[in-house]
């Protein structure tokens, strides 16, 4: 397939007047040579092609959550296309070690049959070895602490990608360790870190921070907590939640500045509420009203967003008035990195997985292409 475009934008190039071929899954040629005349073109001439989204932490959406029922995650993962997702974790929040036992079992048994739609790349599990102090909207109940054991069935392999946990949590270093040997990123998170744990916690393989400035103390100029530790150390990239509400615009500001968008990784942390009117749903154990902005447990403390990741981008501007090319890079080849995908996804160029998002001049997705298949396109906009 040939898609041509009038304009595309990475974090690496902007190109006018380009085509992209496409064969199978993966991108062919960026500006191949005229197409042969028997070849399928899609003419994209209206649009601005970039690439498709990756979302670290996603807990649900379209009114299902997958720490309530796991098996929900390929259902919610058809609905990404539509805000421009086309790879994500799903996000597992302090539940029973069974739980994620049953989330690893629902990936291993891979896509149900016709299945189009954003590429789980493995869970994110935020939880149990957190912080009650910082528990957020997370049941104190099975918080634990760290324990290698633990840890023994968790792999990439295994499908387990990320592990968010709090540092300074007795037998920490050891856990951060073992997962690190597994080929799992480890997340510090829901944390009363001082600036000293969490700069052991980096000493022993962490390598990201779970929604910067939330669930974490609160920043002090004399005891300078995990968020500074976050911010001041370059081995580290940290996630962030831009809807407005979790963290102040001008804190999104700041922390751009200071981490520059190879080291802020946008995430939603959206909940079973993406894409749904407002009412009630749930967050793990919890029930969470949902308004039109955000979503709290009872005594008003939030749980989880309702940001969907394209929302996300044109706030990201908005906020920081950075460069679209800086503002994709937080969603696209940053977190690529963190994972460790960068040689194949976040990127348009040969050889990388053709995933893809078709964004309107206003900035609105018209369409969605995953791993060379049009995975949603809006029909007001775009036939194809
Ligand atoms: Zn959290």
């Amino acid at each position: 397939m040939y898609l041509s475009a009038a304009r595309l934008v990475t974090p690496a190039v902007e190109m006018q007047d380009t085509a992209l071929c496409i064969q199978g899954a993966r991108i062919a040629a960026v500006t191949p040579p005229h197409p042969p005349p028997d070849a399928h073109v899609v003419d994209a001439s209206n649009f601005i092609v970039v690439p498709g989204f990756i979302d670290l932490q996603l807990n649900g959406g379209c009114g299902f959550d997958f720490t309530a029922d796991p098996t929900t995650l390929w259902r919610v993962a058809q609905e990404l296309p539509r805000y421009g997702v086309t790879a994500f974790l799903p996000t597992i929040i302090t539940a029973p070690y069974e739980t994620i036992r049953a989330a690893q079992a629902v990936l291993r048994a891979g896509a149900p049959e016709n299945f189009r739609g954003a590429t789980p790349l493995g869970l994110h599990l935020e939880g149990p070895f957190l912080n009650p102090a910082k528990r957020g909207a997370h049941n104190p109940a099975y918080m634990r602490l760290p324990t290698v054991n633990a840890a023994r069935e968790w792999s990439r392999e295994n499908y387990v990608r990320l592990v968010t946990l709090a540092p300074e949590l007795k037998g920490a270093p050891q856990l951060i360790r073992a997962l690190c040997e597994q080929n799992i990123v480890v997340s510090a998170g829901h944390s009363m870190a001082t600036f000293d744990q969490a700069r052991r916690g980096f000493d022993a393989g962490i390598t990201y921070g779970t929604h910067l400035f939330n669930a974490m103390p609160q920043m002090d100029h004399r005891a300078p907590g995990l968020a500074i530790a976050l911010l001041n150390d370059s081995r580290v990239t940290v996630g962030i939640i831009p809807d407005g509400i979790h963290v102040h615009p001008a804190l999104v500001a700041l922390a751009l500045k200071q981490k520059a968008p190879q080291q802020l990784s946008v995430v939603t942390d959206a909940m079973a509420a993406l894409g749904m009117a407002p009412g009630e749903y749930l967050l793990g154990d919890f029930r969470v009203t949902v308004n039109e902005n955000s979503a709290r447990l009872a005594d008003g403390r939030l749980a989880g967003s309702i940001l969907s990741m394209d929302q996300a981008l044109r706030n990201m501007l908005a906020f920081t008035n950075c460069s679209l090319r800086d503002a994709l890079a937080t969603m696209t080849t940053t977190p690529a990195r963190v994972l460790h995908l960068e040689n194949e996804r976040g990127e348009i160029a040969p050889g990388y997985f053709a995933d893809l998002v078709l964004l309107t001049q206003d900035l609105r997705v018209a369409a969605t292409m995953v791993a060379g298949q049009w995975a949603w396109h809006d029909r007001g906009v775009i036939a194809l």
